[in-house]
């Protein structure tokens, strides 16, 4: 009787390990570059300076925050003025004190709502 030899060699690897060593690795462009978060709108920054009579984006100059100012009006001398035009045109008395009532006739007065900063006043004259 015959020993049945059906060993098959498994000692030979085929050599196709490549060694991935000398591959150019793409750098890949998520890697914290500017990541297109959609939180700054298109308003463009305004500088303290032209700061009109509505809250606007501006880079504090306190704080050097971005920052959209708060907005108090304020009864100015626009609104005297509005106000003795009234009393001067015979309007009812009680007219008079419309400038104080409307945000159009008073001063804007900007400030920062990160540090409290007084930024702009905005004034109608
Ligand atoms: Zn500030």
């Amino acid at each position: 009787s015959s020993l049945p030899s059906t060993s098959n060699e498994p000692g030979s690897i085929p050599t196709s390990s490549s060694p991935t060593a000398s591959i150019p690795t793409v750098s890949n462009p998520t890697a914290s570059v500017s990541s297109p978060t959609a939180s700054v709108p298109t308003q463009p920054v305004i500088c303290s300076g032209n700061l009109g009579p509505e809250p606007a984006i501006t880079t504090c100059t306190n704080c050097r925050q971005r920052v959209t100012t708060n907005v108090v009006y304020k009864a100015g001398a626009f609104a005297w003025l509005i106000c003795l035009a009234f009393i001067l045109f015979g309007f009812v008395f009680g007219c008079c004190l419309i400038p104080f009532f409307m945000d159009a006739f008073q001063d804007a007065h900007h400030s920062c709502p990160q540090c409290n900063a007084s930024l702009h006043v905005h004034k109608r004259l």
